[in-house]
């Protein structure tokens, strides 16, 4: 199974990756876990990305390909990208890394969530799992960010048959049965 997960910020990508992963025995690339993780090391790669992330803003799409395309080349039994492609060029990056390797996408699963309730989910986290782009003003950007950029792919996916989309204003356990429907 070969699968992206898209979808606003606050609308649960991550736990849900994390389950996907678990039941089906994928490898998860999480962007944004990728960066934070090289933003803690100190790496270049963290230097340059830090200054985006801290903005809300999206990491250029040359640096975010090339990470993936690393990450992507020990995948071999399927994977979840969490967070990725976040714009129409990268999806299109990713199309053709698949196509060259001869692995084609599963699924582009979308997560829909309301605005108004993403602000107040992120808002909200709690100290441990908070981010240092939870506060509100960044998450305002990171969703005008979303809607500019990212939603557009939904289209992109729809238009190759791949697009699921999930509504993701539900509990955890709801959301995952959705997607397991989804994928069904
Ligand atoms: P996330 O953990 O997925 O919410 O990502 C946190 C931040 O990392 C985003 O707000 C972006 O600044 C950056 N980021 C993660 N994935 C991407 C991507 N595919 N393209 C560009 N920037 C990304």
């Amino acid at each position: 199974m070969r699968i992206v997960l898209i979808g606003p910020p606050g609308a649960g990508k991550g736990t849900q990756a994390a389950r996907l992963v678990e039941r089906h025995g994928l490898l998860h690339i999480a962007t944004g876990d990728l960066f934070r993780a090289n933003v803690r090391e100190g790496t270049e790669l963290g230097r340059v990305a830090k200054a985006h992330m801290d903005r809300g803003d999206l990491v250029p799409d040359g640096v975010v390909v090339g990470m993936v395309v690393q990450a992507l080349r020990v995948a071999n039994d399927g994977f979840v990208l969490d967070g990725f492609p976040r714009t129409v060029p990268q999806a299109e990056a990713l199309e053709s890394e698949l196509l060259a390797t001869g692995r084609p996408l599963t699924a582009a699963l979308a997560l829909d969530l309301d605005d108004g309730i993403a602000v107040k989910r992120l808002t909200g986290r709690r100290a441990l799992e908070r981010r240092q782009d939870d506060d509100e003003m960044i998450v305002r950007r990171r969703l005008e960010v979303y809607h500019e950029t990212t939603r557009p792919l939904r289209e992109f996916y729809a238009g190759r048959g791949l697009l699921r989309v999930v509504d993701a204003d539900a509990s955890e356990d709801e959301v995952t049965a959705r997607l397991e429907a989804a994928l069904a």
